[in-house]
């Protein structure tokens, strides 16, 4: 059965919203919702003016050789995540996908418990998130020469 990825974008296969992205001071926590709701353009349209993903969080088929973080069996960025960011909750949250989550059936809990507080678009530029998320990392010291 295919895996469900739990940080997709608007428009893929099988598309639904999994939580709310609510801001905590400078952070966000996700607020799960108690079942899978259809991301339909009409829903989606909602988080106007600002991306869809910076209020929800979707779920979709993960498109595993199409994404980046793909490497043939296992998704690079759920490994990021549990070792490269601390634990955000003790506890599972209630979670709709859990069963077919591609990041809990790779990772485990570590996964689960360091999911409320990603999002799917971030504007944290820090080294530590641009490392989490795959990208190249800025050093200041490097850049300076
Ligand atoms: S809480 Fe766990 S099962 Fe649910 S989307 Fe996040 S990583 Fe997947």
């Amino acid at each position: 059965m295919s895996k469900l990825c739990p940080s997709a974008q608007p428009g893929m296969d099988n598309c639904t919203i999994i939580g709310l992205v609510q801001p905590e001071g400078s952070a966000v926590k996700l607020a799960y919702l108690n079942e899978r709701v259809a991301a339909t353009p009409e829903l989606l349209a909602m988080a106007a003016p600002v991306a869809p993903t910076e209020v929800f969080r979707l779920s979709a088929t993960c498109a595993e050789h199409k994404c980046p973080h793909f490497d043939g069996s296992d998704c690079q960025l759920a490994k990021r995540v549990v070792t490269l960011l601390p634990a955000a909750v003790e506890s599972l949250p209630r979670c709709t996908i859990r069963k077919e989550c591609r990041w809990y059936s790779q990772e485990g809990p570590k996964a689960c418990q360091r999911c409320p507080e990603l999002t799917t678009v971030s504007f944290d530029i820090s080294p530590d998130m641009q490392e989490v998320s795959g990208l190249p990392v800025f050093h200041e010291a490097t850049a300076a020469r």
